[in-house]
């Protein structure tokens, strides 16, 4: 049988960054991959002759980004779009009032106020917030304290609502109250032309990744690990496990011995969303000119309220919006066409007949993803932000957990991923490597 020291399942940012930095310290690793592509939840699509990212696309923030710092060494061609963080007023949106109309500057200015005030009162009442306090508990309470009249509140409301959301995918009642609080963006956010998937792909350079292997099952004990695979067993020394949360914890992948009660404890309190990018490409533009969004208030609002144009992208006239949480969830067995003509019923509100047939739709089905089973993990209710860290502490020496929802700074992110699978080697190790050796 062959020796290898360490088994990563995953050829995902977080599993590919671990492998690298394994095998630059001198260890022979294999790389188990499901599919048949790295990148996992990194994929861009090409085949419609764009590019066009359907997992992720923001670094939401540059400063001190590592994942920035990649993207340079790799090349990356980068595109200023800082609206990824459902800001309020971070560059030109267009809102337009629950009627339909576009708020004037001075109303837009004033909206974003409301919710800037909201948001500061939030940091103190989510900080004292009870364990088992929703999202919607400590907004309530943020938005009583302003004493508004019941427009102005509902207005900023609904933007609390579509920013659970399009942050977490889910409904703002089962996300916890401190769901948010890694949410920071620090510098500009940037998106990528020429497409997020050279990242992993130049990640994936010279190591032995081993495609279609679907995992089954991992056993573990203090001398070793070894893994079960459609394509057959393999053991090791150690094992870097990097698959989703829906994977984990669902019946098809197993630990054995189970995980301890620190690491069953806070999967169990951790979800796979509900989130899924829609794509309408069209022959002319027909929306505001100069804005990076466009944003509609009320109850027409509830499922498609944001839209993005990309077309400065590709010069191809193009918007982007979320199907985000329940509005995911129930068009989940819809046709892409039902889904198109359903937002773009939201879209001649604001348009008019000037809303032409879209050229191109594309929806992604990440909830159907089996290897991803959603599109990332939140916090339900009674979750604490160290669950994500409490997830990577090593198991016997011999196993360790990484991916994006083991990593408390920033979840949910690729940057969550590639400091999670850069830790994760660090543990293998018992010492510490510069990150920076995983793209130098
Ligand atoms: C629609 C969408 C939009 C997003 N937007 C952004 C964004 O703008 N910015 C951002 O920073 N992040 C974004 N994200 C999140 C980001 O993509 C992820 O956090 C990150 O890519 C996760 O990397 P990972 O290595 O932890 O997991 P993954 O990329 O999921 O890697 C895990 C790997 O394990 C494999 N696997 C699963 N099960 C098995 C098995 N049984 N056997 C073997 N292999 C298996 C999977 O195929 C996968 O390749 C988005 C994600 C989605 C889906």
């Amino acid at each position: 049988m062959e020796r290898i020291d360490t088994i990563v399942i995953g050829a995902g940012v977080a599993g590919l960054t671990a492998a690298r930095l394994l095998v630059r310290a001198g260890r022979r690793v294999v790389v188990l991959e499901a599919r048949d592509r790295v990148g996992g939840r990194v994929v861009t699509d090409r085949l419609s002759g764009l590019v066009t990212d359907l997992g992720a696309s923001w670094i939401h923030g540059i400063n001190d980004s590592p994942v920035a710092a990649a993207a340079a060494a790799f090349d990356m061609r980068t595109a200023e779009f800082t609206v990824g963080g459902y800001q309020v007023d971070s560059r030109p949106i267009a809102y337009y009032t629950p009627d339909g109309r576009r708020m004037d500057d001075a109303a837009a200015r004033a909206f974003a106020a409301d919710v800037h005030a909201v948001d500061a009162a939030l940091v103190g009442i989510i900080a004292a917030s009870e364990p088992e306090a929703s999202y919607r508990e400590v907004t309530e309470r943020a938005i009583a304290e302003q004493g508004w009249a019941a427009a102005r509140a509902q207005r900023v409301r609904d933007h609390l609502e579509h920013r659970a959301e399009e942050q977490y995918g889910a409904w703002i009642e089962d996300l916890a109250a401190h769901g948010l609080d890694d949410d920071l963006i620090d510098g500009d956010e940037v998106v990528f032309p020429d497409g997020y998937d050279v990242l992993p792909r130049r990640l994936a350079e010279g190591l032995d990744v081993r495609l279609n292997h679907v995992v089954s099952a991992v056993r573990w004990a203090d001398d070793g690990v070894g893994i079960e695979t459609s394509r057959g067993a393999f053991t090791a020394d150690s094992v870097v496990v990097t698959v989703p949360v829906g994977v984990l914890q669902s019946d098809d992948f197993t630990i054995d011995p189970p995980l301890p009660p620190l690491h069953a404890d806070a999967l169990g309190r951790l979800e796979m969303n509900a989130f899924e990018k829609v794509f309408l490409r069209f022959e002319d533009r027909f929306w505001d000119d100069d804005v990076y969004a466009v944003r509609q208030g009320g109850p027409e609002g509830v499922w498609w309220h944001s839209w993005y144009d990309l077309t400065r992208l590709h010069d191809v006239p193009t918007l982007l919006t979320f199907a985000a949480g329940p509005a995911a969830q129930a068009v989940r067995n819809w046709s892409d066409e039902d889904i198109a003509e359903s937002v773009l019923a939201q879209l001649r509100r604001l348009y008019g007949d000037r809303v032409g047939a879209p050229t191109q739709v594309h929806v992604t089905r990440w909830q159907d993803d089996p290897w991803a089973r959603g599109s990332y993990a939140y916090m339900t209710l009674g979750a604490t932000t160290s669950d994500h860290d409490n997830l990577a502490v090593p198991i016997g020496g011999v196993l360790h957990l990484a991916g994006e929802a083991t990593w408390t700074d920033d979840p949910a992110t690729v940057t969550a991923a590639l400091c999670s699978g850069h830790r994760a080697a660090e543990n293998v190790l018992g010492h510490a490597v510069p990150i920076e050796s995983a793209w130098s």
